[in-house]
């Protein structure tokens, strides 16, 4: 039976660069069915809703997700809709890879380092959230279940044993956060014991901040809770050089959705303009989670090469091309 992928166009950039990842998708003739469903800004034109039931039962029974960038509406917010679908599917790993690409600006070559990040728990819960009458005390809670640390360390074993990587590093600061970190730590120690083929070790944050500047090479899967990862995440991006290259996925057991970490970008939106390749990249992320590996490293080194040759690059990457022109060099090579 073939997979059918709920999609979701966006707004901005979101339909050309969607359009631009599902004729490449064509061309590797995977045969995926797609069943094209609303979310954000559209949606809430014309149903009033931001979030469909159409488009939540679509996700919930095709269970994989291909999302372009959603707008943030007015009197709402993309991250109120980022974190319902969050909550729906229980999409508890946020996994964002950092791959130098050849001729993107960064000081740095070589790097492949995947965070996965916990997106459920840690410092992000909204529960324990107080402000004092006076509106001179905050505080929160961060809670950390072994359920929930479990579930996310495994998740970067079992990609690190998938992608055939050979470390996954457990960022902590159980030092200091005895309890709540430390069962992380605890819980890494004890799962990591299950896979003797992968090394695995641990590092506090802030020196993982350090060394990811001054050698990031060493990494390679990096696993953390969620207000770490978050940060940690962008440091990596950072590293090869910004957004325009970075992918993220949303991952639970019972659905995933796969996007580009930029947002619509209304400035260039309807121009032609666009690059494609953080969608691209995501789309790579989810013929993984598919398990067509042979079909993510087809776009990938599509990506790569195209860049290499730079050949009919859009103008964010130096060249004159357009998303239409960038797309058939693409797809030449994948
Ligand atoms: P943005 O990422 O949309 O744009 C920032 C800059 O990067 C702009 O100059 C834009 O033209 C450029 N850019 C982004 N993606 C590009 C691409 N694929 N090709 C070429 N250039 C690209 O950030 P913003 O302008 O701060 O946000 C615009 C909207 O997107 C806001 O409504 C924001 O809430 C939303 N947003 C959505 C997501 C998401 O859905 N995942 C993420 C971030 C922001």
């Amino acid at each position: 039976m073939s997979q059918t992928i709920a999609v979701i166009r966006g707004d901005g950039i979101g339909p050309e660069i969607v359009d631009s990842v599902l004729r490449v998708l064509e061309a590797l003739q995977v045969g995926f069915d797609y069943d094209f469903v609303e979310a954000g800004v559209s949606a809430q034109q014309k149903s009033g809703e931001l979030l469909p039931q159409a488009t939540v039962d679509a996700i919930a029974r095709h269970r994989v997700a291909l999302k372009g960038p959603l707008m943030t509406p007015i009197g709402g917010g993309f991250s109120s809709l980022n974190v319902e679908l969050r909550k729906r599917f229980d999409l508890y790993a946020n996994v964002r890879p950092a791959i130098t690409f050849p001729g993107t600006r960064s000081r740095y070559e070589d790097i492949d380092i995947i965070t996965v990040r916990e997106n459920t728990e840690g410092a992000y819960g909204s529960e324990g959230q107080t402000l004092s009458e006076d509106g001179e005390v905050a505080q929160s809670l961060i809670r950390n279940t072994r359920h929930g640390c479990e579930r996310i360390v495994r998740y970067a074993f079992d990609l690190a044993m998938r992608q055939r990587r050979r470390k996954v590093t457990a960022v902590h600061k159980a030092n200091i956060m005895k309890t709540t970190s430390g069962l992380f730590l605890k819980v890494a120690r004890d799962v990591a014991r299950e896979y003797p083929d992968i090394a695995f070790n641990e590092m506090i944050v802030d020196n993982t901040c350090m060394q990811l500047v001054m050698n990031p090479q060493q990494f390679d899967v990096i696993v953390t809770t969620n207000l770490f990862g978050d940060i940690i995440s962008d440091l990596c991006a950072g590293l090869v050089g910004g957004l325009g290259l970075a992918p993220g996925a949303n991952i639970g057991a019972d659905a995933a959705i796969f996007e580009a970490v930029h947002g619509s970008a209304p400035d260039i939106a309807g121009k032609g303009i666009a690059n494609p390749c953080a969608l691209l990249l995501g789309a790579a992320q989810m013929l993984s989670h598919l398990n067509l590996e042979s079909e993510a490293t087809r776009v990938r080194d599509s990506i790569r090469s195209t860049l290499q040759a730079r050949d009919r690059l859009t103008p964010d990457l130096g060249g004159s091309g357009t998303t239409t022109t960038f797309t058939d060099a693409l797809i030449e090579r994948v």
